[in-house]
């Protein structure tokens, strides 16, 4: 952990294993944090925030900068790191590390613009309003993303002048320590940005009632958030929820079903699908549903899962046995309400997490595929012959974080994206997040955005000055 300024093993020296999920061995150990351990974390958020946020932005940018550059870097090395502790193929967590740096780099720059301004008033009256860091935060990760999760709110936090005490996954510690030493390296004020790991619900209690959190954000499932959020509330504190989806993606009638297939099958089995924003329930229009279904199946059959640092694999495993067991659920309750698995379905004869990218067809709306995010390699895929009937199924669940279109008509683009309910939609293809824009959910996927301008939103807040010169 890091606390003040500080690597340490906390008080008790207790600790869990981490394991490499294409082997399932030990590769090494991670501290868990006791109350007296966040104790000293959350003083330190104190005098850190002191520092952090009296420091000149010239100066704040140039550090933040900084520590973006030691970890573009490092980027192989960290890549590596991630692999082993969560699955995914070394090239896809290089580039993630890259990504991260970047996004580092494009928020420091942000924060330079975050502006007041100055509201016409009376001759003798200077009215302003003013946007000022919110405070301490303290922010709770998971292990899909080990960098981007964590960078994603130090970045955002640090850049608006706040302190954060940060929470990472005890599934994939390593990476979000080896993002920390570069903050450290990079001469950050002792306590603006604190690591702890430890027991997720005695950690995040502990921190989200303590006075000194002025912000709670989170990243994880919808039950969690629910848990997070109302625990901040009755604290009366704000909070950035990033939830789950379950996301829709729509080929149309007009739309090449073999080109749809090719970039959503690409997009469904990154990361093995653990992304929130996968696709992940697709609805295909009855006319290209034959072709759309064999070019899927085809690009799954071309996916090559191994360890993640071996050349050529193209997927890993998954990160833990309960993704494992969730998707054998998932294929087990949509074959006993008629699906058909056309391929895949099972993991694995082998050591480590894998699940083989699986396509089902005739896969009834009610069975759970359809209504649990599956977040794993399974693409449950539907024909439909109505564009309304399509829609209703897209906004029939609780989520609301993406949704993609598929569609060679200008107006039926517009359509999907007048009536989709979906923070995140792409329109031809399956995209990532950019830095430059926000990421966020509808209805139970959360609420806040991480990225673009409104991404330091959530860590600034606005005070109203009115100035009065006689
Ligand atoms: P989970 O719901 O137990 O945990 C999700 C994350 O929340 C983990 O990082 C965990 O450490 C953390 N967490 C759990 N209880 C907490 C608490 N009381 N306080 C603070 N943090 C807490 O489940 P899981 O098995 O780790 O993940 C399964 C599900 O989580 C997936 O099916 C997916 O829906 C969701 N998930 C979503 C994202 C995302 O990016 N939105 C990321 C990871 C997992």
């Amino acid at each position: 952990m890091y606390i003040a300024g500080e690597w340490c093993r906390g008080e008790t020296g207790r600790t869990a294993p981490v394991l490499n999920p294409a082997n399932e061995k030990t590769v090494g150990e991670v501290p868990l944090a006791t109350v007296a351990d966040l104790d000293r974390a959350l003083e330190a958020s104190v005098t850190g925030f002191e520092a952090w946020r009296a420091a000149p932005i010239a100066r704040r940018t140039a550090i933040l900068c900084d520590a973006a550059d030691r970890l573009t870097a490092r980027a192989d090395h960290v890549g590596r790191i991630m692999t082993i502790e969560q699955g995914k193929p070394f090239k896809e967590a290089r580039g993630e590390v890259l990504r991260v740096a970047d996004s580092l780099r494009w928020n420091a720059e942000n924060a330079r613009r975050a502006y007041g301004r100055v509201i016409p008033s009376a001759p003798d009256t200077v009215l302003s309003v003013r946007r000022e860091p919110i405070g301490p935060v303290a922010a709770f990760t998971p292990w899909n993303f080990p960098a981007g999760s964590p960078m994603r709110k130090i970045s955002a936090a640090l850049a608006a002048g706040c302190s954060i005490i940060i929470k990472a996954s005890e599934e994939t510690p390593g990476t979000a320590c080896e993002i920390v030493r570069c903050f450290d390296e990079a001469g950050l004020p002792a306590g603006a940005l604190n690591l702890v790991f430890g027991e997720p619900a005695e950690v995040s209690s502990h921190l989200i009632a303590s006075p000194v959190t002025r912000l709670v954000a989170f990243t994880g499932s919808i039950p969690v958030g629910r848990l997070l959020a109302s625990a901040a509330g009755a604290a009366m504190k704000p909070s950035v929820m990033e939830l789950g989806g379950h996301a829709p993606v729509i080929v149309c009638a007009d739309a090449d079903p073999v080109t749809a297939a090719k970039r959503a099958a690409a997009a469904k089995f990154a990361n093995a699908g653990q992304v929130c924003t996968s696709p992940s329930r697709f609805l295909v229009h009855e006319s290209g549903y034959e072709r759309f279904v064999s070019a899927f199946v085809e690009e799954a059959e071309e996916v090559v899962i191994g360890d993640g640092l071996a050349d050529g694999v193209t997927m890993g495993p998954l990160a833990n046995d309960r993704r494992l067991a969730a998707m054998e659920e998932l294929v087990a309750d949509a074959t006993e309400r008629g699906a058909k698995v056309l391929c895949g379905g099972q993991r694995l004869d082998r050591p480590g997490y894998f699940f083989a990218p699986t396509v089902l067809v005739d896969v009834p709306e009610d069975a759970e595929l359809m209504r649990e995010e599956p977040f794993g390699p399974l693409a449950p895929v539907v024909p439909f012959s109505d564009l309304d009937e399509a829609l209703r199924i897209a906004n029939s669940l609780p989520y609301g974080l993406a949704a993609y279109g598929f569609t060679g008509s200008a107006a039926t683009a517009e359509r999907l994206v007048r009536d989709l309910e979906a923070g995140i939609l792409s329109i031809n293809h399956c995209g990532g997040s950019v830095h430059e824009a926000p990421s966020g959910g509808f209805k139970s996927s959360g609420y806040g955005r991480e990225g673009g301008e409104e991404g330091l939103d959530a860590y600034l807040v606005t005070k109203r000055v009115s100035h009065r010169l006689n």
